[in-house]
C-alpha cells in the first residue's frame, strides 16, 4: 500500500513538474538533442540586384522542427541559445551546412553566388572563430569569396578583439556585412574602423517606407551614407512593388524580401536558378 502511494505521488509529481517547466526551458534543454536528431535545417533566401533583378546571393536562415513543439521560429530559440551557449553549436551547424550547400549548388552548375551566414556576437567572440570558419570552408571545398558573415552592431561592444578578427577574415576573402543596421546602439564611427563590405537595412525601416515619412528619410539617408562610404547596401523585408520602386529611385543596390522570394529549401534555389 505504501509502495503504491509512493508510486502514484511520484507520477503526480512528474506530471506537475512537466506542466511547470516553461516553454523557454523546454526549448533550452532540447537544443542539443534536436541537433543530434537532425531536427535543424537551413533555408536560403535570395538576395536580388535591384538593377538587373538577378540573384546575387542567398542568406542562410536556420529552421527547427521540434519533435514535440513543432516548428519554432529562430526569433524565439536563437536568443535562448545565446543565453545558454548552445548558439555555438547551432552556429557551427549552419555555417558548415551553408558552405557545403553552396559548393553543391556550384557543382550542380548554378552560377556561383555568395551565401550569407548570420553570426551571433557570442559566436564571433569565440577565440577560435577564424579556425572554425576556415575548417568549414576547407571541409566544403568552398572558396572564401563565396561566404559572407552577417554581424550585428552588438559585436561592437567587443570592438578591439572584433576588429582584428574582421581583418583576418577579410584578408582571407570573406565578405562582412552589418545586419539589422540602425537598430543597435552604436556610434557611426565604427563604419570607418571596421572593414565591412555591406550594410543591411533592417526590415522595420523598409516596412514603413510608405506609411512613415521618418522611416523613408532614414532609409534614404542610410542608402546615401553607404554609397558615400563606398559600401554595398541591401534592404531587407521588401514586400511590395512600391517599396522596391522607392529603393530603386534612391539607388539602393540590392533587396531581399517576400516580394521576390521567401526563404527556400536548397532544391528550390537550384530550380529557381536553372529556370532563369
Ligand atoms: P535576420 O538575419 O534579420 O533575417 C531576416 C528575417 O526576416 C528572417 O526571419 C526572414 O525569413 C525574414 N524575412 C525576409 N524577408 C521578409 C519579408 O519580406 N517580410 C517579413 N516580414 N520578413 C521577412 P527568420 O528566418 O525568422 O529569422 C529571424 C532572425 O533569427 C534573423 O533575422 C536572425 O537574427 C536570426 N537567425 C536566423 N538564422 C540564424 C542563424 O543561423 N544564426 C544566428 N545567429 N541567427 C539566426
Ligand atoms: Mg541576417
Ligand atoms: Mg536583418
Ligand atoms: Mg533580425
Amino acid at each position: 500500500r505504501v509502495k503504491e502511494e509512493g508510486k502514484n505521488s511520484l507520477q503526480f509529481f512528474t506530471f506537475e513538474m512537466n506542466e511547470l517547466i516553461s516553454r523557454k526551458s523546454k526549448i533550452a534543454m532540447s537544443i542539443r538533442k534536436g541537433l543530434e536528431l537532425g531536427e535543424f535545417s537551413v533555408h536560403y533566401q535570395p538576395q536580388i540586384d535591384i538593377e538587373t533583378e538577378k540573384i546575387i546571393g542567398v542568406e542562410a536562415l536556420v529552421r527547427w522542427n521540434h519533435s514535440k513543439l513543432g516548428v519554432i521560429s529562430p526569433a524565439e530559440f536563437i536568443p535562448i541559445a545565446e543565453e545558454n551557449g548552445m548558439i555555438l553549436y547551432i552556429g557551427e551547424f549552419v555555417l558548415r551546412t551553408a558552405c557545403q550547400q553552396n559548393k553543391n549548388w556550384q557543382d550542380a552548375g548554378v552560377e556561383p553566388f555568395r551565401v550569407a551566414v548570420n553570426m551571433s556576437a557570442k559566436q564571433f567572440s569565440q577565440s577560435n572563430i577564424a579556425e572554425v570558419i576556415t575548417r568549414a570552408l576547407k571541409d566544403a571545398d568552398l572558396a572564401p569569396e563565396f561566404l559572407e558573415l552577417e554581424l550585428t552592431e552588438s559585436i561592437i561592444q567587443k570592438a578591439t578583439a572584433a576588429i582584428s578578427k574582421m581583418h583576418e577574415l577579410k584578408k582571407m576573402g570573406i565578405h562582412l556585412s552589418i545586419d539589422d543596421f540602425g537598430t543597435g546602439y552604436s556610434s557611426l564611427s565604427y563604419l570607418k574602423l571596421f572593414p565591412i563590405d555591406t550594410l543591411k537595412i533592417d526590415q522595420h525601416f523598409t516596412r514603413n517606407i510608405h506609411s512613415d515619412a521618418k522611416d523613408a528619410a532614414l532609409v534614404d539617408t542610410i542608402i546615401q551614407m553607404a554609397r558615400n562610404l563606398e559600401l554595398n547596401v541591401i534592404a531587407e523585408g521588401v514586400e511590395t512593388v512600391e517599396q522596391l520602386a522607392f529603393l530603386k529611385n534612391k539607388r539602393c543596390h540590392q533587396a531581399q524580401g517576400y516580394y521576390f522570394h521567401k526563404p527556400l529549401m536548397p532544391e528550390q534555389i537550384e530550380e529557381l536558378y536553372l529556370k532563369i
